[in-house]
């Protein structure tokens, strides 16, 4: 059996971060993708448990203060955490833990935890993120300029992370990805 191991990946809102994850995880075996805590409204299919556990603004603050949350952020106005219990147990269990998390919580995750792996997933260029913004139709105008200036500071900070990978082509994006994390979970074995 491997070591459980923390892969956090991060990157711009619309990077396809979600869809990167699906597929690798299907390629890797012992693979577990954490479930977040948002206050913001559920999009259209989402459902609660499975793509977040949508919370209200005061179950949200009650969890941070007992400190239930690795990590959690603000970001376009909502909070956005991730439940610490269950990534503890996950990683004892020997899995590869992934997070799908923004830039502060990367941060902070490193923090917490040095020998958690950070990824940086970076779209093929700001018109191309901007065009994926505006097909997912969820987003009004205003949110979708929030997101793209915060994927500027994001994108200027990339170099801090353990790795880059720019999702252009999904299948080699997948490749990559799971390379890295089977490549990272090899080393970290006993
Ligand atoms: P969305 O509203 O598009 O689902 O997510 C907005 C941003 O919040 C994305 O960059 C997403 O990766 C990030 N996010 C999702 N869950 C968490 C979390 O638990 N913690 C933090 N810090 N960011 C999260």
């Amino acid at each position: 059996m491997r070591n459980g191991n923390l892969f956090v990946i991060s990157g711009p809102s619309g990077a396809g971060k979600g869809t990167l994850v699906r597929h690798a995880l299907s390629q890797i075996d012992d693979a577990w993708v954490s479930v977040s805590a948002t206050t913001r409204e559920p999009r259209r299919g989402e459902r609660d448990g499975v793509h977040y556990f949508f919370m209200d603004e005061d179950g949200f603050s009650a969890m941070a203060e007992r400190d239930g949350f690795l990590e959690w952020a603000r970001y376009a106005g909502n909070g956005y955490g991730t439940p610490r219990a269950s990534v503890e147990e996950h990683i004892a269990r020997g899995e590869q833990v992934i997070l799908e998390i923004d830039m502060q919580g990367a941060f902070q995750v490193r923090e917490k935890m040095p020998e958690a792996k950070l990824v940086f997933i970076e779209p093929p260029s700001m018109a191309e993120l901007e065009r994926r913004l505006r097909q997912r139709g969820t987003e009004t105008d205003e949110a979708i300029a929030e997101r793209m200036a915060t994927a500027e500071l994001e994108l200027s900070r990339k170099m801090e992370y353990d790795k880059q990978l720019v999702n252009d082509d999904l299948e080699s994006a997948v490749a990559e990805l799971v390379g890295y994390i089977n490549e990272q979970a090899q080393e970290q074995r006993q």
